[in-house]
């Protein structure tokens, strides 16, 4: 009926902008190509866009610390401890999955086809072992802040000729110093620092507001004044993320139109880099379409697809923005509001994973390593691949969930097994269109975690909230 079609346009009306606002801004990115805008036009034309990425990103530390803090704080030690284990096995379990289904794939197609010349000299590169990777991460966990080394090189892709800055987070590339070759800098591309959202390093974050939401957790009279405070301090967040809500689909239509009228040409592409795209595709689909909803459905019983569909916003957002941070505060809202997880579930299993969790990630590091072993003609060997496995692993661990922070992480992957990390630029051309799949890949699969995890949780919930008086809701 009537009021049927208009509840449920109501209801789905920001789904209905936003996939409306992908299409039209796909539709009028290449009806635009042709007029060939200069940078500075292109930079005016997304800035709607522009301003849509930093609304989100204003809001994601005070969202992230918030979250954490009170999602630690409302448990028990041993409820939140046995729930962040869940966690992190879900972690551990999909993400080393996803590494194995980039490696099969990437084996099994092999886009590379070992032409070194048409990719330019390579360089020779000082080895770093995976313990080295490790302990970089370990010691970037335990920092607030890192200062940027920033990694200039000057190369060639297509016909174009391309002066890159990448800004590494300094832990990570102590460890791996001597590799770069600094030539004469202009703009072109930078690229953000991994493991940074606003300069911040997130992990630090993380942990911090984690053992903070324990301790006032603890407290009982004593916390209560912070435990009300970061609890209104987060639905405040939450209602500032309604209403940029609003604004979404406007900015997302400029991203992606923005995009598609400065990105290079496809035909300038190549075989190897189409065959490299296409192969990265299929890897993710089958990670994010059959393996994560499969993995929902024994778990829980449940249908995925319905669970996937209350998400379809923050997916859309990730497409857009390219971002699981910015992502954040729309993955939020979905699973609270569409799909009714606990908010004591997202609230840290959304943070940790937004930081932490990065199926797509994973899989496209172990992917990408394996492709440029494949254009330098260099057989990885088991041992290799299973250094690589590890390494990519620890890479999607370390990078943020910023636009393209995958990718410098790379760095790390290509020197634990002695690949030319100026290869990296092979793929930069492709990297802004890949990047946005498996960063839809990781809020996924941050989701699904969120939904796993509350249901092996159930038990711990519900005697919590018996034992605070809440009302239990009924199934
Ligand atoms: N952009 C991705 C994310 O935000 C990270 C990456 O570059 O892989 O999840």
């Amino acid at each position: 009926s009537k009021e049927d079609v208009q509840a449920f346009l109501k209801k789905n009306a920001f789904v209905l902008f936003t996939v409306g606002a992908v299409i039209v801004g796909i539709v009028l990115g290449f009806a635009l190509r042709p007029y060939k805008m200069s940078y500075r036009e292109i930079k005016y034309f997304s800035f709607p866009g522009e301003l849509l990425m930093r609304m989100l990103q204003m809001l994601v530390l005070p969202l992230l610390i918030s979250s954490l803090i009170t999602g630690m704080a409302a448990l028990d030690s041993k409820a939140s401890g046995k729930m962040g284990m869940r966690a992190v096995i879900y972690y551990m379990t999909t993400t080393f999955i996803a590494v194995f289904i980039g490696i099969i794939i990437v084996l099994i197609i092999h886009p590379g086809k070992g032409s070194k010349d048409e990719f330019g000299k390579q360089q020779s590169i000082e080895q770093v072992s995976p313990a080295d990777a490790f302990l970089d991460l370990i010691r970037y966990v335990y920092s607030f802040y890192v200062n940027p080394l920033v990694l200039q090189f000057k190369t060639k892709y297509g016909k174009r000729a391309v002066h890159v800055t990448v800004t590494v987070n300094d832990t990570l590339f102590n460890s791996t110093n001597g590799t770069q070759e600094v030539t004469e800098i202009t703009r072109e591309e930078v690229i953000p620092v991994p493991g940074q959202v606003n300069g911040v390093n997130a992990l630090g974050l993380v942990v911090f507001s984690m053992c903070f939401g324990l301790i006032i957790g603890n407290m009982k009279e004593q916390g209560q004044l912070l435990r009300d405070f970061f609890d209104s301090l987060n639905e405040a967040i939450m209602r500032l993320v309604a209403i940029i809500m609003w604004y979404a689909p406007i900015g997302i239509l400029f991203l992606i139109a923005g995009k598609i009228v400065e990105m290079d040409d496809l035909t300038q592409m190549g075989g190897q880099l189409g065959m490299y795209t296409i192969t990265v595709i299929i890897g993710l689909l089958i990670h994010a379409v059959l393996i994560l909803p499969t993995l929902y459905f024994v778990i829980t019983r449940q249908n995925p697809f319905i669970f996937i569909a209350g998400l379809l916003q923050a997916l859309v957002t990730a497409l857009g923005t390219s971002s699981s941070s910015a992502t954040l505060p729309v993955t939020f809202k979905c699973l609270e509001e569409n799909n009714r997880i606990d908010k004591r579930i997202t609230r840290f299993v959304l943070p940790v994973g937004a930081t932490i969790n990065m199926d797509g990630t994973a899989l496209y590091e172990a992917l990408a390593a394996i492709f440029i072993a494949q254009v330098n003609n260099m057989e990885m060997n088991f041992g290799q691949i299973i250094t690589i496995s590890i390494t990519a692993t620890a890479a999607s661990i370390g990078a943020a969930g910023i636009p393209q922070a995958g990718l410098v992480t790379m760095v790390i992957v290509l020197t634990s097994v002695g690949l030319p990390t100026d290869d990296i630029t092979l793929i930069i051309a492709v990297d802004w269109f890949l990047d946005r799949l498996r960063t839809t890949t990781n809020v996924l699969g941050d989701s699904i975690g969120a939904g796993i995890v509350e249901f092996l949780s159930r038990h711990e919930l519900r005697t919590r909230d018996v034992e605070m008086g809440n009302s239990v809701l009924e199934e």
